[in-house]
């Protein structure tokens, strides 16, 4: 059953119902983009990445190309200051002295590391030479012997007009020191292979192209005098004339064109893996040459491939973090609110079980103080019942003396008349003595008849047993009933005085009932001291030698309303108020039979007096 008041929990929040649909969602639609804005960032990235490597082993290559050049650039330029060389050419020498020449250009060779050194004569012709079978040959047409021959520094990548040898030549004129003129020419010649030799154990292709942008050395020899582009008819005759190479015509290198970026271009090259690579080039200037580097992009791509599932696959954590954390806050608030709710339920519910537990109290106590007024009429009512009783023999005994009193009184006032003062002296003495005597039964019956309250304190049981007595003493008398009271005014119980004379009062009664009839009549009272609970006790024994108590009645004496004596003669209710009397004392009442009738036992807290 609902109470209006209940605390109802609030409904989950729109967050709450959709947290899980907002995160699938989420991922759904920002696991493309982000897949798709990382291709392109590492992709970017890795394009970037390759694109400086190539340019480094590039600028790297063009450094060290450069510096092995400039190294025997100036091997000529010695060699034209070497007087015995000028001689050799000035003058017709023996061959025992060209001999000696060109072992002497022999050994600056070896020194140096160069790949030829050699000698032309003014005619353009070789005179001296490493190697023996160029001695002879003519360089009228090579522009390294034209530029010398000239008076200046040559310099020259040709593809050796006799040997067929790629080669680079640097030449220097040798001038008469007379005249100052150009006798000769004085040549070191640098293998092109030398310098390809650091390309071996490259993994990508490498090539260098000349003015014409045909390829004078690379990686993969195959590639060697192709074109990059067809050559124009004016490169051809260009070439012609330099005698630079002995044919014009060269086949075009088949690389292809995919793409261009920022950081170079994408082609194919015509070697197999190489399929996409990026292709980066740097000029060296001074030779007039292009480097082009190549960048694997199928390797980048797989590390770009990874970088992208790492990517998405962290996203995609992000997200779930980010779920997994919304979620537990959410069910956090949600057990933190339903914790006050509960709590707020539960304080209600004290509330209520506090104001139910004061109200029940409190009907309690007005019950109680109602059964107590209740207890207590009954007991007054009960106790004017036993007055009633008592009046019958009371007014008897009355009527004894009140009879005496008045021939007593008749006798004085004859005795007066004659005028015998002393004797109507005596009479009125007896006057007197009877007079006390029913003052003393009224007395009793006063005292028994007002009204008490319920409290109780120490009080001498042997009052209340005496003037039970005394207001039963008639019938005592008269039904010829032998009392043995053993004497206990040594000690106080703790009592209400009037209610336990009204105890006493009742219990005789109901003896001298049991006893009606019976030879032996005989009431007895007689009391032991006990300790109890560390208090204590005096068990005070009412015996009589009446009918005793049928067994089957014995659990329901102290029930109201049960009497076994005839209709109007008994209640049921005298052993009813006698046991919630001693109960309100902190006694206990209860009986038993004894060998010879019926026995009450009465306990109460008691003290001795000194
Ligand atoms: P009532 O005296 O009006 O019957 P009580 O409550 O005083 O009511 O007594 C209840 C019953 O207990 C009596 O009717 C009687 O049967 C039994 N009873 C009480 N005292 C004695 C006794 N001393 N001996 C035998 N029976 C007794």
């Amino acid at each position: 059953m609902s109470d209006k008041n209940d605390i109802i929990y609030k409904n989950p929040s729109w967050l709450q119902r959709n947290v899980k649909m907002i995160y699938i969602l989420a991922l759904l639609l920002t696991i493309p983009s982000w897949v798709w804005l990382s291709w392109i960032t590492l992709n970017e990235q890795a394009q970037e990445d390759l694109q400086e490597q190539v340019y480094d082993d590039l600028s790297l290559f063009a450094d060290s190309l450069n510096s092995e050049l400039e190294k025997y650039r100036f091997i000529p330029k010695m060699l034209m200051l070497d007087a015995s060389l000028v001689h050799q050419v000035i003058n017709d020498t023996s061959p025992a002295e060209i001999n000696q020449t060109n072992q002497h250009l022999q050994h600056i060779r070896q020194t140096t590391n160069a790949d030829e050194v050699f000698i032309i004569n003014a005619k353009g012709t070789t005179i001296a030479s490493t190697k023996l079978n160029n001695i002879g040959n003519r360089y009228l047409h090579s522009p390294f012997y034209n530029t010398a021959r000239a008076g200046g520094s040559g310099g020259f990548f040709t593809l050796g007009l006799h040997a067929g040898i790629r080669g680079y030549y640097f030449s220097e004129p040798l001038f008469d020191p007379d005249t100052d003129e150009v006798v000769g020419v004085i040549v070191v010649k640098v293998n092109m292979a030398r310098l390809e030799r650091g390309w071996l154990n490259k993994a990508t292709p490498m090539l260098i192209t000349d003015e014409y942008g045909v390829v004078i050395a690379s990686s993969t020899p195959s590639w060697l005098f192709t074109a990059r582009a067809p050559l124009t008819a004016f490169q051809k005759q260009q070439i012609r004339a330099s005698s630079k190479y002995p044919t014009v015509s060269f086949p075009v290198l088949q690389t292809q064109l995919h793409k261009s970026t920022p950081y170079g271009q994408i082609v194919s090259l015509p070697k197999p893996g190489f399929k996409r690579v990026l292709e980066v080039t740097q000029t060296i200037a001074d030779l007039n040459w292009t480097i082009y580097g190549h960048g694997n992009l199928i390797a980048a791509k797989q590390s770009v491939y990874q970088g992208v599932a790492i990517s998405s696959l962290l996203w995609a954590l992000l997200l779930s973090l980010a779920y997994v954390v919304t979620q537990r806050r959410l069910q956090l608030l949600e057990t933190l609110h339903r914790r006050e709710i509960n709590q707020n339920r539960l304080q209600q519910a004290k509330d209520q079980l506090e104001t139910r537990v004061a109200e029940r109290t409190q009907a309690l106590k007005s019950s109680n103080d109602e059964l107590k007024q209740t207890q207590q009429e009954l007991i007054h009512a009960a106790k004017l019942a036993t007055l009633g009783q008592l009046a019958t023999s009371v007014t008897h005994e009355i009527n004894q003396p009140l009879t005496a009193i008045l021939a007593s009184a008749e006798n004085a006032e004859q005795w007066l008349e004659k005028a015998q003062t002393n004797k109507a002296l005596d009479k009125i003495i007896q006057i007197k003595s009877l007079a006390l005597k029913m003052g003393l039964i009224t007395s009793h019956l006063k005292t028994f008849g007002r009204k008490t309250d319920d409290k109780n304190e120490w009080v001498c049981p042997q009052v209340a047993v005496n003037n039970a007595l005394a207001l039963l003493q008639p019938r005592i008398t008269q039904e010829r009933v032998e009392t043995v009271i053993e004497d206990m005014s040594t000690i106080e119980v703790m009592a209400n005085d009037v209610r336990l004379e009204q105890v006493f009062i009742n219990l005789f009664t109901n003896a001298l009932d049991a006893m009606q009839g019976r030879d032996c009549k005989r009431l007895t009272m007689h009391f032991t001291n006990n300790v109890h609970n560390d208090l204590k006790q005096v068990t005070i024994y009412v015996t009589d030698t009446g009918v005793g108590i049928d067994s089957e009645h014995l659990h329901h004496l102290f029930d109201p309303f049960f009497s076994t004596k005839d209709v109007g003669v008994g209640l049921g209710l005298g052993l009813t108020i006698s046991y919630s009397i001693i109960k309100t004392m902190g006694g206990e009442l209860s009986a038993q039979n004894s060998s010879d009738g019926a026995a009450f036992v009465i306990q109460l807290q008691a003290r001795e007096l000194c």
